[in-house]
């Protein structure tokens, strides 16, 4: 019997773009004489429009956007997800292939939990203690995780107390650093600063994303990421260099222009490997994650590690540094989505 793949992609979020091409990658890639593939699109209004059932891969995003046929709130398409019995779905697992909120954030996890459907990679709460950098960031300093400096506001505190906020940046971070939206990957939203007014734009910039934003020390490091695959039992990928031509490695850098270099394995030593890697595992396990993430980390030339953040659910296509890391470590792209489906149904088990 087939395992039947309800492919959630798309997504209300500013990482919308990227799931396309991620969905796309996942078509082609899983096996058909093993899998049944079920598209269900998320318009960037939050629609949700299940198509046909697909019989290959498909060639261009196009096809993958269903105009046609019914477009529904979540709320309303979920009852037709569990039409074909009372206790199993037409679906065995879901794959949620969403980044940014309402998808990565455990909004998307929580209806399929309440759904009782089986889905690929973390839970409600790693899902969503891993989108906001605060909050992620207060967790990895309980698990004393190695982090460089930040400090976060709301909007209402900023919009009251502008100046002060400005000043307890500088007087704790100083210059560079980094403005983020607390809630958003693909580092849409983010600027680094070397002064005031550039603080001043950017907490501007960061504050059209997200009602919360953080701010970080910038250092002066290497990027090195890994990735971890398990539930229990979480496994860590061989590290990836990444060496942006750019500033940073901002969005344009990550999808627009192919000129960052990803360097697989990273050229770090055993030792610094071996760190990172307890790193990543533990950082996993702070969040209780489950299925995969991929953890970002600065390694400075002093050798100290840092870590930066993890992703939940990190790009995906076969060109994305997850799958990359994967690669090289021995399970390939076809093999490593079928990895992750097993862990969702095995997961899934668990709980019942
Ligand atoms: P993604 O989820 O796609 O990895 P993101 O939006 O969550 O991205 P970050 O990974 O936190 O954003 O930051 C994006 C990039 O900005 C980093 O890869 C790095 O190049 C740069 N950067 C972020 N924070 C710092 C920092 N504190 N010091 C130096 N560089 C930084
Ligand atoms: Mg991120
Ligand atoms: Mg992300
Ligand atoms: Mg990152």
């Amino acid at each position: 019997m087939k395992t039947k793949v309800g492919l959630l992609y798309g997504g209300k979020s500013a990482e919308h773009k990227v799931s396309m091409q991620t969905a796309m990658a996942v078509i082609k890639a899983l096996d058909l004489d093993k899998f049944e593939i079920h598209p269900i699109y998320i318009s960037e209004e939050g629609q949700w429009v299940k198509g046909p059932q697909l019989q290959g891969p498909v060639s261009s995003v196009k096809e993958l956007e269903f105009s046609q046929g019914e477009a529904l709130p979540p709320t309303a398409l979920a009852p037709t997800l569990f039409q074909d019995s009372q206790q199993k779905g037409p679906f065995d697992v879901i794959f949620p292939l969403l980044h940014g909120p309402n998808g990565e954030d455990g909004t998307v996890q929580g209806l399929l939990e309440l759904l009782n459907l089986p889905y690929v990679g973390n839970g409600v709460l790693a899902s969503s203690a891993g989108m906001d950098k605060v909050i992620m960031k207060n967790i990895f300093a309980q698990a004393d995780l190695p982090q460089v400096k930040y400090v976060w506001f709301i909007r209402s505190e900023w919009e009251n107390e502008t100046a002060a906020a400005y000043d307890k940046v500088e007087k704790e971070l100083g210059y560079p650093c980094f403005v983020k939206p607390a809630n958003l990957g693909s580092s849409v939203g983010i600027s680094k600063c070397m002064n005031r007014s550039e603080l001043e734009e950017a907490f501007k910039e960061a504050f059209q994303f997200d009602r919360k934003i953080i701010i970080e020390e910038g250092v002066t490091a290497r990027e090195i990421e890994a990735g971890v695959l398990g539930n229990d039992y979480p496994e860590c990928s061989v590290a990836g260099e990444i060496v942006p031509k750019l500033e940073f490695y901002d969005y344009k850098a990550k999808y627009e222009d192919g000129d960052t270099a990803l360097i697989i394995p990273a050229e770090i030593s055993e030792k610094e490997y071996s760190e990172l890697k307890d790193m990543a595992i533990k950082a996993f396990k702070a969040l209780d994650c489950s299925g995969l993430v991929r953890a970002d980390f600065f390694l400075t030339r002093e050798g100290k590690l840092y870590i930066n953040e993890v992703n939940t659910m990190p790009g995906f296509t076969p060109f994305s540094m997850f799958p990359l890391l994967w690669k090289h470590t021995g399970v390939e792209y076809p093999q490593l989505i079928e990895k992750l489906v097993n862990l969702a149904i095995e997961r899934h088990a668990e709980k019942q």
